[in-house]
């Protein structure tokens, strides 16, 4: 599995000269399985990247969303493969409240976007209560597990060839509120992973203000991965104030808490390209 990292920010976009190492374009992953399927984990604005890097092919793209929040959905009318034939690709909303319609592709109705004077092809857009069903019938072995976030969401682990990435982001380990899925169930779901890719938005520092904004500390995310026995974290969907120098930060005393902790771990914050080969 090729792992790549196309937008690793959160919440909204934050260019500008602070963010110019790590990046930042919202969510978006992409998981290669044998060179003709390509998995992507939400189309936020790092989507757009992804598009043009990824040419002309004649393979298949399956595009999951965690959530339907604008921070994971908003690249997608940018897009480049939504324009070419060359691509299969099949989109899937998640039921999320009240939303009954695709988030990818009503934010390119009218009035909000020019859509008439650029319609893509039609393309397979599936609204199911369980993709992960028609995705087992396709060959892949996903799993998904909701997450602790306003409105709801889902984390998702892919198995292939023996190996594993889950995919868990917009979730609060620690939430104020009843929560949906508790620790030690989120321990099972990321138990051995080979990466961990989680959501560690916020600091001690930024609470109490933003306590059930749905986010997890970092701290949160490294007791996560050492209680899952995982073997790389990837600290992941920055917040958008959050500098180069303070993911540096952020880095140097996660990997000095493992160390102390006495895991075996390598922990990673994500940044625009990295690229990891499992
Ligand atoms: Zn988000
Ligand atoms: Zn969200």
């Amino acid at each position: 599995m090729e792992i790549k990292f196309w937008g690793v920010r959160g919440s909204l976009p934050a260019p500008g000269a602070s963010t110019v190492r790590y990046g930042g374009n919202t969510s978006c992953v992409s998981i290669e399985l044998d060179g003709d399927k390509i998995l992507v984990f939400d189309a936020g604005t790092g989507i757009r990247e992804m598009g043009k890097a990824l040419g002309e092919r004649n393979a298949d793209l399956y595009i999951l969303l965690s959530h339907n929040h604008w921070d994971h959905i908003q690249g997608y009318p940018f897009f480049l493969p939504l324009f070419k034939d060359s691509w299969n690709i099949h989109a899937f909303e998640i039921r999320q409240g009240k939303v009954m319609l695709c988030s990818l592709t009503e934010q390119m109705d009218t009035p909000n976007f020019p859509s008439s004077a650029c319609l893509p092809r039609q393309y397979e857009c599936r609204i199911d209560d369980n993709p992960m069903i028609y995705l087992k019938s396709k060959g892949f072995n996903i799993s998904r597990i909701a997450t602790n976030h306003p409105g709801g969401g889902f984390a998702y682990r892919v198995e292939h060839n023996g190996r594993s990435v889950v995919y868990m982001t917009d979730n609060e380990l620690e939430p104020p509120s009843k929560k949906t899925t508790g620790f030690d169930e989120f321990t099972r779901f990321c138990k051995n992973a080979d990466i961990l890719i989680h959501d560690s938005q916020y600091l001690e520092n930024d609470m109490p203000l933003k306590h059930g904004w749905g986010h997890s500390l970092v701290s949160q995310a490294c007791k996560l991965a050492s209680a899952a026995e995982v073997k790389h974290l990837v600290l992941f969907h920055h917040d958008p104030d959050r500098t180069d120098g303070e993911l540096d930060v952020i880095q140097d005393n996660a990997r000095a808490w493992f160390k102390k902790n006495g895991d075996n771990i390598q922990c990673t914050v994500a940044f625009e390209g990295l690229t990891i080969n499992i």
